[in-house]
């Protein structure tokens, strides 16, 4: 009898399961119909990145939102139709970066004004910085976002924001390698920088939802992951009132498939020496550290409050290169800042010449509003910043020369980011993208996939490029 009753509801439930994956095959076949209905339909929505890597983390969550919504979504696509939507997310930095991102509105400003564009959605940096000033100007963009307004950007899409999509997005970048988030925001004073106007103060992400984003993207083929925040050496003090990135390093360290986490964006002062440790212990934490220094001088350095001395810096990245000997240095500089001498500068150069940082970039001072340095006066002439630039970057590249030419007739394990004319080109755990040294691989006689690592015995080095061969 039992055994009926059980026998009973089983067919019932297979009944109800045949039924059930009918209804479930039919509900599929019209659900894709619906899709490929409404995607026909709808607007393509295309979205186009300025400045930094940051900006592009909130492209790609954006654009995995969109996409999350079935939207049609592409990123800097030159195929735009009369009835799609562009949303620029701008830069509003310093003033190369801002004039850009101008430019940039301008010029869907006026091919919407031509009817070849739907609509434009700004958001982003400058828009947080100056929406009322953009408003006022360029009136015929349909509307204004900050840095914070994902959803009401959403909704004016008539999409929803779909929490079970956190830690997931729409990558730009090749699918091998991943820029990483983890937190927003910084606390710093730094007197030149207007970031924190733009992005708040800093906000930590938990480690659990970042270990959660590192396995999806480590299940989506992600190898690198790369590390960054406004201050990536302020984490956790705010979440878990201690700096907790080696904590986050050994988790993420541990995620499958990730072979090289890169850090980018560290703070010279406060400096958490522990994840050194954990760089020595991972064999998946990439021995190169990007660390924006700025200026060396006492004067410099106090007046752009930067919290630490000369002294202090080069004890410190004499420390570094201490507890991991081959690491990379990666470094940025500002000349002329407001009261920088031509001793200041004179001193600048010979540190840059006796420290041999790896890997730097030097940017003009931006007198920006709103920033303690605006209260000071910008004295240096733009042709003497520039000049200084250039002086600081020529140095650089005898430094780099000389640093590429000891690596020939090593062996490196390479990254392939691309195959581009006659060579696939790669980088090694001493490079991050876009900025720093390519490995070119010439395709007659080498083969590798992109996205693959590989084992390149160099056998040239010009400035900031090495040449090789793949050996076993
Ligand atoms: S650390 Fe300083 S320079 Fe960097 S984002 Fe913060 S305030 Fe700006």
């Amino acid at each position: 009898m039992l055994r009926n009753h059980y026998f009973c509801i089983l067919v019932k439930r297979c009944g109800f399961y045949i039924s059930y994956r009918e209804n479930e095959q039919d509900r599929t076949i019209t659900m894709k119909t619906k899709i490929e209905k409404a995607s026909k339909k709808q607007p393509k929505i295309n979205v186009i990145t300025l400045g930094c890597s940051k900006n592009m983390y909130d492209s790609e969550v954006l654009m995995g939102q969109l996409r999350g919504n079935q939207m049609a979504v592409t990123h800097e696509s030159d195929k735009i139709g009369q009835d799609d939507i562009v949303i620029i997310n701008t830069c509003g930095f310093i003033d190369n970066a801002k004039q850009e991102s101008i430019d940039t509105i301008l010029q869907y400003s006026e091919l919407k004004e031509k009817g070849k564009v739907g609509k434009i959605i700004v958001t982003g940096c400058l828009s947080e910085r100056y929406k009322p000033e953009l408003e006022a100007e360029i009136t015929n963009v349909d509307a204004y976002f900050g840095t914070n307004d994902l959803q009401n950007l959403l909704k004016t899409l008539g999409a929803d924001y779909k929490y079970e999509l956190i830690g997931e997005r729409l990558l730009t970048t090749p699918s091998h390698f991943a820029y990483f988030k983890i937190a927003e925001g910084c606390n710093r004073p730094c007197s030149f920088c207007a970031i924190p106007l733009m992005r708040g103060k800093h906000v930590s992400k938990p480690v659990e939802e970042l270990v959660k984003e590192a396995k999806t993207l480590a299940n989506k083929g992600a190898k690198e992951l790369i590390l960054i925040a406004q201050d990536l050496t302020y984490y956790g003090l705010d979440l878990y009132g201690k700096r907790n990135l080696d904590e986050l390093l050994r988790h993420l360290s541990d995620v499958n498939g990730i072979e090289w986490i890169r850090l980018q964006y560290a703070y010279p002062s406060g400096f958490p020496m522990e994840i050194l440790d954990v760089m020595n212990e991972r064999e998946n934490i990439c021995k190169y550290l990007d660390m924006p220094l700025q200026h060396i001088t006492d004067t410099m350095l106090k007046s752009m409050r930067r919290g630490i001395t000369k002294q202090k810096t080069m004890d410190l990245v004499n420390e570094i290169r201490d507890k991991v000997p081959n690491i990379a240095l990666r470094t940025t500089l500002i000349c002329g800042y407001p009261g920088e001498t031509e001793q200041d500068f004179q001193e600048m150069k010979s540190w840059v010449e006796e420290t041999r940082f790896d890997r730097l970039g030097c940017f003009t001072y931006s007198h920006e509003e709103k920033t303690h340095a605006h209260t000071l006066t910008d004295n240096i002439s733009q042709e003497i910043k520039e000049q200084r630039v250039e002086e600081i970057m020529e140095i650089q590249q005898g430094i780099s020369l000389e640093i590429n030419q000891q690596k020939i007739g090593n062996t490196y394990k390479v990254l392939i980011d691309k195959k581009e004319g006659d060579f696939f080109v790669g980088r090694t755990e001493f490079d991050s993208p876009e900025v720093d040294n390519e490995v070119l691989i010439h395709a007659g006689d080498n083969y590798a996939a992109v996205g693959s690592f590989v084992n390149v015995k160099i056998d040239r080095a010009e400035d900031f490029d090495l040449y090789g061969q793949i050996v076993k």
